[in-house]
């Protein structure tokens, strides 16, 4: 890693799941001036590194940007209203609000003349005619233009891109984006409707082994496919593609893919138990089929996202079978 150790480093949206693991990655790694912000409060935090400077501001507002920039070296702007597909296919206009955060961020980020500036942009930018198929050609980064995002959250991520490319084509500003397909592990959500698949799925087959009711209700006919990627490898992406000369958006996902039905069988793996499936047709399952075409990354840093699914899954799965039996619930 060329950060300096005694360089300032802000991590905004660092009280949800990925901005998390990265603020501890930088903390455990003896960084002294990182700057956590979220607009959560403390407590609702996923993960709080008292060795972090955390501070709690709306990022949608200007002069929050401008405050929680001040002085600081290196911008990972991972904050935005998100969630699975239940959450953006029904809060269009609050995934679009999520525009604010990073527009604000670059203005203040190039006023504070901030030395590079990351930005967590999602393979939702891809367009929809390239993903009808579950028996899908992974997309290359081409494929997100003609531009047919997905609706509401892909749109906003497609925008902040290249807000962030004229940033570096008028301002000189360094910037690097990278396309996060579906990431999952630990210390993340597993319930309240913004859990993604791999949470929620874990969740339904502990829910079944705690109650005993050998049932599980699937979205869609389970036969659409994603590739998953663990949290290890996210983090190690973002650190790589920021170190590295490529300023333009660049996939970091796994090219494993899996059909949902897949990865429920995973899941009653580490259950010792099989369900009954239950089909609910209607509702929300985003695309038919996507996965991450590597070559790419691959040839920008000689690494791609490596950890199994079985492998990611089964510590993500333990790690909600306790949260559950020890009855914390974490939206
Ligand atoms: P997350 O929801 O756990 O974290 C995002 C955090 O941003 C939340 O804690 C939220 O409170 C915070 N936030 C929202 N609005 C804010 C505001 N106005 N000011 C300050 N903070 C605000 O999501 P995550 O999974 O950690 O995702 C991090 C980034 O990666 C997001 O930009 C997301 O769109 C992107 N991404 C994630 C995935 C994934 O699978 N998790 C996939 C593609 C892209």
């Amino acid at each position: 890693m060329n950060i300096p150790i005694s360089s300032h480093i802000l991590i905004t949206g660092a009280g949800g799941f990925i901005g998390g693991w990265l603020t501890k990655w930088f903390v455990e790694h003896g960084y002294k001036h990182v700057r956590a912000v979220d607009i959560k409060s403390k407590k609702d935090w996923y993960q709080v590194h008292e060795d972090a400077e955390n501070l709690v501001y709306d990022l949608c507002r200007l002069e929050a940007c401008e405050f929680v920039t001040q002085d600081v070296d290196y911008v990972f702007n991972l904050a935005a209203d998100m969630g699975g597909m239940g959450f953006i296919e029904n809060n269009r206009a609050a995934c679009m609000l999520s525009v604010l955060i990073n527009t604000h961020l670059l203005m203040a980020a190039q006023r504070e003349g901030v030395k590079r500036y990351f930005y967590a942009s999602s393979a939702c930018v891809y367009a929809h005619d390239k993903q009808t198929d579950p028996n899908v050609t992974a997309l290359r980064e081409e494929d997100a233009y003609p531009a047919m995002a997905e609706d509401g959250y892909g749109w906003e991520k497609l925008f902040s891109e290249r807000m962030c490319r004229h940033f570096s084509e008028d301002f000189g500003m360094e910037v690097r984006v990278a396309r996060f397909h579906n990431v999952y592990g630990p210390l993340g959500t597993y319930t309240g409707g913004r859990e993604k698949a791999p949470a929620a799925i874990c969740r339904k087959v502990i829910e079944a082994v705690i109650s005993g009711n050998h049932e599980i209700e699937i979205w869609g006919d389970g036969e659409q496919t994603r590739s998953f990627m663990y949290i290890d490898d996210c983090v190690e992406g973002i650190l790589k593609i920021f170190d590295s000369n490529f300023d333009q958006p660049i996939n970091l996902g796994s090219a494993e893919l899996v059909s949902i039905n897949q990865l429920v069988s995973l899941a009653e793996k580490n259950s010792g138990i099989k369900l009954l499936r239950t089909y609910k047709k209607d509702a929300p399952q985003g695309v038919r089929g996507r996965n991450s075409n590597n070559e790419l990354i691959q040839q920008v840093l000689g690494w791609e996202p490596s950890i199994s699914l079985q492998e990611g899954l089964k510590k993500t799965y333990d790690w909600i079978f306790v949260q559950m039996k020890s009855g914390s619930a974490r939206g």
